[in-house]
Order: structure tokens, then C-alpha cells, then sequence
């Protein structure tokens, strides 16, 4: 007979909101629960004898994230946008190390950060995110405490990772900085305040913004409409390679290299995106503190090599900016706060209302959706007949019949066909999608 955890957890993960962050795994003391591979990324396996405490049923991303309270809690009060969270500086910019500026994401400003946390006695350790552990195909989460180890671990990974399973195995008598999603570093924040004592060992939580994740099947599915045989096996997977934006990378054991920019394998996403993509309000890491995004701006995209928007949410992470800035280890610009999320406002609406509106449809479907603690004070039906267009589309991009279109169009041809229909559906929506997104205000839902 399943203890009411278990049971509460075997509900998440068979409603499908499960995010397989892996805090259940990483909250239990007994140690015996963990992670287990799946299609849908990881799913926990929950030990009959765990010592999960309570704690999940109020910070589990899959059912229940109190934001305002959060904010409360954390902040000491409600951010004066909900649409970015609270800040304490906002900045373009990059790592002027070239070499780490080039192997990373956008500008290098993560990897940065963390080193010289590092390197400046902040931290013992940081645990980072890496693609090809345990093997070039999956990613996982690790411990690494040399700089060398952190800027291996540059890059975004953009198949779902359990991150914090890793909590059971920290030393709450060191120093961590994490790298994390945002409803991670919200659940993270949760543990903090309840004083839950490896959370507490977590100095520094730093995390990008997060528009979409994909399931793990796009990479099979990749490789096959490339062209690669079954048993020819991924050697090296890299998401960012080369030149910002970047391209994904795969090299098989065969010798055979694919390679798809950045903007054309975003194909990928309507026929794979995960379910947490869809059901998150947080696109802007409200709860990290340090977020960083890509300047994604045709002035910065011209220049190519790798800019950032970069996000304080305290005055102790801005001081550490301004510090790296003057020792010439960052470029930093100060940005106009509208200006810098404007360059995001697609994304932001996806979460904000988006996001509402889709988990608000799962519940009148009497599906199970995630509950945030709060929603948009006024959406329009002009916005809510846009978002039945995008989850039509993700609805039948994600069954079995409409990826074999994957198969039947060689990728040459889809990527700049998506990427033109992507950008006439932008150019489309963009005026419903950012009415009212200035003034967007909330209603806060007690709990
Ligand atoms: C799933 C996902 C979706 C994203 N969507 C957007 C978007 O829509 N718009 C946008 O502007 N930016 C998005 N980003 C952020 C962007 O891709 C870069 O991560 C960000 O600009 C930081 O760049 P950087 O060069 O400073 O990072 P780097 O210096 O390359 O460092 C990246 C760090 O992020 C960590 N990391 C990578 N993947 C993960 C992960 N899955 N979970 C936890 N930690 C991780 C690594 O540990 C590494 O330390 C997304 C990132 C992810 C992981």
C-alpha cells in the first residue's frame, strides 16, 4: 500500500506534469529513491522506505509553486513586473575570455560567473549541467570543483536533466553555486527559507531563461531523417557549437558529422517539446540570482561571437558583476530594462499567458496542471483564439502520425521552411501576442 508521498507523486508523474527535476529523489533521506531514464526525461523511483518530508507537496514544480508567496518569503515583497521578477541590475554582455565566450551558450557570462566564484573562495564547488555524461547522448548533472570542470560544462542542454536529485549528496558544511531551471531555483528558494540544510549549502543559484525543452526522441528522430544508421552510435553532441547562435553538432562513431543552426533545428520543437515547457509561467529564472539569456537583437546578432542579457536579483550578485566588469572578465553594458526584455517578449507572453491559458485548458479537461499562486489580472480572447492556434499545433506535432513528416521532408528543406513559417507566425501574432503585455498585472490566488 503506497504512503500518501508516493502515491502523491505516482499522481504528478501519471498526470504527466512531472518536470523530473528530481527534488523528490534529492529530498529523501533515506537515499534509496532516484532517477530513472525515460522517453519523457527522467521519472523518479520513490524507495518504500523513503524520508521524504512534506516539504514536496509545497515545492513540487509538477503540482504546486506558491510564487507570491515566494516572493514574500524571499524578496521581502512582490516584484514590481511579473514578467521579469525582481532586479537588481540588467546588463548586455559577454566573458571577454575568447575561448569561453566561443564554447558557450551565448556570451559565456554563466561559465564566468561560476569560476570566479570559484576561484575567489565563494564557493568550494559548483554543480553544473553536462552534455555526454554518462554518455554523449544524455546529460547529468555534476559536482565539479576546478575551472577547467565548469567551463567543460558550458553549453545549454536542451533535453530535460534532473538537477536537483543531486541534494542528498551535498556536504551541508560547503560552499555551492547551482545552475538551474527556474521552477528548480523557485523550489530550491522553498527548501532555503524552511531551512532545509543542504539547500542552505547552495550560495549562489545561477540559471537561464527557459523558453523550450525538448524530449530526447528529437535526437533519435535527427539522426534517422540525417541519414544514420541505427547501431552508428553518437560519439559528441553539443547544442551551441560554434559561432553564436550556434549549431547543434553530432558526430557518430562512423565519422559521419551533423550539423543544423541554431534557428533551423528549432524545427524540432512543435513535434517534441516537453509538457514543462508548456505548463511554466517562469521564463526569466525569477528566482535565481544571477539569469541569463541570449541578446537575441539584430544588432548583437550582426556582430555573431556571443552576447548575453544579463539579470541581478541582488545587490550581492550585482556588486559580483561589477567586480568581474573591472577586472576585465566581463563586458558588461548597462540595458534599459524594457529594452532588454523586449528582445524576449515572445517567450515572456509564452509563459505569462500562454502558459495560463494552456494549463487553464488541461483543468477544464479535467487534466491536472501545475498551480502557481497566481494569474494574469486580464487576457483577451483575441490572445486565448492565438494560443488554441499554438496548441493545436503542438497537440498534432507531437503524435506519432505528424513526426513521420520528419521522414518524409529532408531536414535542408524543413529547417529554413520552418524557420520562415516561424517567423511569419511571429510577425502574425506579434501584435496580439504583445498587446497588454506592458501593463500585465496579476491576480494573486491565495493558497
Ligand atoms: C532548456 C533551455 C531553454 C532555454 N531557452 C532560452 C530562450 O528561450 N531564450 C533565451 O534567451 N535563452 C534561453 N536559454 C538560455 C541560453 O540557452 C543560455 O543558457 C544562456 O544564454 C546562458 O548562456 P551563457 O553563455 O552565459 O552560458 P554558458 O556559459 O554556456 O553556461 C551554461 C551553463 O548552464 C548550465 N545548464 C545548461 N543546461 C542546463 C539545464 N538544462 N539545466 C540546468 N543548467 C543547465 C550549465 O551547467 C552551464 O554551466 C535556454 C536554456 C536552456 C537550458
Amino acid at each position: 500500500m503506497p504512503d500518501r508521498i508516493t502515491e502523491f507523486i505516482g499522481k504528478v508523474t501519471d498526470s504527466g506534469t512531472c518536470t523530473g527535476c528530481g527534488l523528490c529523489a534529492g529530498l529523501d533521506n533515506s537515499g534509496k529513491s532516484f532517477m530513472k531514464d525515460t522517453p519523457l526525461g527522467p521519472r523518479p523511483s520513490i524507495s518504500s522506505d523513503h524520508r521524504i518530508p512534506d516539504d514536496i507537496f509545497h515545492c513540487c514544480a509538477g503540482h504546486r509553486l506558491d510564487y507570491p508567496a515566494l516572493y514574500r518569503a524571499h524578496y521581502g515583497k512582490y516584484p514590481e513586473s511579473w514578467l521579469t521578477g525582481t532586479i537588481s541590475g540588467v546588463y548586455t554582455g559577454f566573458c571577454k575570455d575568447e575561448q569561453v565566450r566561443r564554447n558557450s551558450s551565448s556570451g559565456g557570462v554563466i561559465t564566468a560567473v561560476l569560476t570566479t566564484l570559484l576561484e575567489t573562495g565563494r564557493i568550494d564547488s559548483a554543480i553544473v549541467v553536462t552534455q555526454g555524461i554518462p554518455e554523449p547522448e544524455k546529460a547529468s548533472v555534476v559536482i565539479v570543483s576546478t575551472a577547467e570542470a565548469i567551463r567543460a560544462a558550458s553549453q545549454s542542454v536542451y533535453i530535460p536533466v534532473s538537477t536537483l536529485d543531486v541534494l542528498h549528496k551535498l556536504d551541508p558544511e560547503k560552499k555551492y553555486a547551482i545552475t538551474c531551471l527556474p521552477e528548480q531555483s523557485a523550489a530550491l528558494r522553498y527548501l532555503q527559507h524552511k531551512g532545509h540544510p543542504q539547500a542552505l549549502s547552495i550560495r549562489y543559484i545561477l540559471g537561464p531563461y527557459t523558453g523550450t525543452a525538448i524530449y530526447p526522441a528529437a535526437i533519435t528522430t535527427f539522426k534517422t531523417i540525417n541519414g544514420v544508421k541505427r547501431h552508428d552510435r553518437v560519439s559528441s553532441l553539443k547544442w551551441r557549437a560554434g559561432e553564436w547562435p550556434g549549431y547543434l553538432e553530432i558526430l557518430t562513431e562512423s565519422g559521419k558529422v551533423l550539423r543544423s543552426p541554431k534557428v533551423y533545428y528549432n524545427f524540432l520543437i512543435p513535434f517534441f517539446v516537453t509538457n514543462t515547457s508548456l505548463q511554466s509561467m517562469d521564463f526569466a529564472n525569477e528566482f535565481a540570482d544571477l539569469a541569463v539569456g541570449d541578446a537575441w537583437s539584430p544588432e548583437f546578432e550582426s556582430q555573431g561571437q556571443g552576447f548575453s542579457v544579463v539579470v541581478s536579483r541582488n545587490e550581492s550578485m550585482t556588486a559580483i558583476l561589477s567586480e568581474m566588469k573591472h577586472q576585465g572578465i566581463l563586458s558588461l553594458e548597462d540595458a534599459p530594462a524594457e529594452s532588454a526584455h523586449s528582445m524576449h517578449g515572445h517567450m515572456i507572453d509564452f509563459k505569462k499567458r500562454g502558459s495560463y491559458i494552456r494549463n487553464r485548458m488541461r483543468r477544464m479537461l479535467l487534466m491536472k496542471a501545475p498551480d502557481f499562486g497566481y494569474k494574469p489580472a486580464v487576457i483577451g480572447i483575441k490572445r486565448v483564439l492565438v494560443e488554441l492556434v499554438i496548441s493545436a499545433i503542438f497537440l498534432f506535432g507531437r503524435t506519432r502520425l505528424f513526426r513521420l513528416i520528419l521522414y518524409l521532408l529532408p531536414e535542408r528543406i524543413i529547417g529554413p521552411l520552418f524557420n520562415s513559417l516561424r517567423l511569419r507566425w511571429k510577425s502574425i501574432s506579434k501584435k496580439t501576442k504583445r498587446q497588454g503585455l506592458t501593463s500585465y498585472e496579476v491576480i494573486i490566488s491565495e493558497q
